[in-house]
């Protein structure tokens, strides 16, 4: 994997149970359930399985007394599985009361969301915000001040809005809109600071739904302070159209080095793995080589040259079987997510693909001899032949995964 050419905005890093967010460390995968929290072995069940996925922070939502009283037991449940993975509160309007009346769902969780727009209006706000930030501070738990577009604390927006007015000449709506959002995000952070939170205990989020949007509110957000920033593009949709536009904001950003946790936010396709959003995080990091999760399997779109869809079976299955290999893999072969396996559809333009990946084959296109030359470190070291060319290629896989990163001193 190269390195990217790519400077890191500076942040100071928060700690949250044992990851890291923000300094140097990697950019971090989040993702976030959808099940009742108040149904604590659905919950914890589908936080193992995001967990399981490569989610390195998982959130909840605490919505009401009930999810509240259960989150103790989600996160006993987790131990009890062998699964560390911290758990974030997510929080509204009820907030304090929650974390005061269940101080066990406190203890419990790593790190507490606060929506500065949506803990109250006026005095009643300020004392909930401030009353979240003592019980952070009573718990040494940091917290992600993350505001949303759609629940923007008004008074702010309406009072930027009037003093832009007056200006001689005044700024597009879209950008004081922007001002607002990033005010609100900074000005909770330094009351979160006033009144004893660490200026390490805090990340930022400036979620919005527009790609636009978002580029540019994160770029002026990073420039503006050094908390790490939590990247989404909030209601991002469902199928293709969430992944795009998601990874089309998520990449700009993380090229110019800002971002030190991301989180995809897809509606799941009825029936669908809520773990896609962590595959697709991961999928963005690694295609950017921020980071490298699973080895990368290159396979050619197909052409005129190939008559069959036999090559498109053999690539998905080999995907399908790294990634049911790699909680094992992970373990047994350090290294082996930086692998690269080629499937290629021709035997005309496909060697030379197949000749930079680790191990690669070309499959046979019309009309050409029904072989497959198969290449392992850029050298050509068998031709496979018949009915049985997918079952030997994957077997050759997991014998250079064997030879390659196993048994290392
Ligand atoms: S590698 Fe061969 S089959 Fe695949 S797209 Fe290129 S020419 Fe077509």
């Amino acid at each position: 994997m190269s390195t990217p050419n790519r400077k890191r905005h500076r942040t100071v890093p928060v700690k949250i149970a044992h990851v890291v967010v923000g300094g140097d460390a990697p950019v971090a995968v989040q993702s976030m359930t959808n099940t009742d929290t108040a149904d604590s072995k659905a919950t914890a069940r589908q936080v193992a399985r995001l967990a399981e996925a490569g989610s390195e922070l998982v959130r909840i939502t605490v919505n009401n007394a009930e999810a509240a009283s259960q989150v103790a037991d989600i996160r006993k449940r987790l131990d009890s599985m062998g699964i560390d993975t911290p758990l974030v509160g997510d929080f509204h309007f009820n907030g304090y009361k929650l974390l005061t009346d269940f101080p066990e769902c406190a203890a419990a969780l790593a790190k507490y969301r606060i929506n500065p727009g949506n803990v109250g209006r006026g005095q009643r706000g300020d004392d909930q915000f401030a009353g979240m930030i003592e019980i952070a501070r009573k718990y040494n738990k940091p917290v992600r001040i993350g505001v949303n577009w759609g629940s923007l604390d008004q008074e702010m927006l309406g009072r930027l809005m009037d003093e832009n007015a007056r200006l001689p000449e005044p700024k597009q709506p879209t950008e004081v809109m922007h001002e607002a959002l990033i005010r609100s995000a900074l000005e909770s952070a330094a009351r979160a600071e006033q009144l004893g939170l660490g200026h390490d205990r805090i990340i930022l989020s400036c979620k919005m739904s527009g790609v636009q949007d978002l580029i540019s509110i994160y770029r002026e957000l990073a420039s503006r302070c050094d908390y790490p920033l939590h990247l989404g593009l909030t209601e991002a949709g469902m199928g293709s159209k969430g992944i795009v536009a998601s990874t089309a904001a998520l990449a700009i950003l993380l090229q110019e080095g800002i971002g030190d946790t991301i989180r995809i936010s897809l509606t799941p396709e009825p029936g669908g793995s809520r773990t896609q959003e962590v595959t697709v995080a991961q999928e963005i990091l690694q295609s950017l080589e921020l980071r490298a999760f699973t080895p990368m399997v290159v396979a050619c779109p197909g052409c005129g040259r190939t008559t069959s869809t036999f090559f498109q079976q053999l690539a998905g299955e080999i995907q399908q079987h790294i990634r049911q290999q790699m909680p094992v893999w992970r373990q047994r072969y350090p290294g082996v997510e930086k692998m690269t396996v080629a499937v290629m559809g021709c035997v005309v333009n496909g060697p030379g693909e197949s000749k930079h990946a680790d191990i690669g084959i070309s499959l046979p296109g019309t009309g050409e001899t029904p072989v497959a030359p198969v290449y392992v470190n850029g050298e050509k070291t068998v031709t496979l032949k018949g009915d049985s060319i997918a079952r030997e290629f994957q077997q050759m896989v997991d014998d250079y995964v064997e030879t390659h990163y196993g048994n290392k001193p």
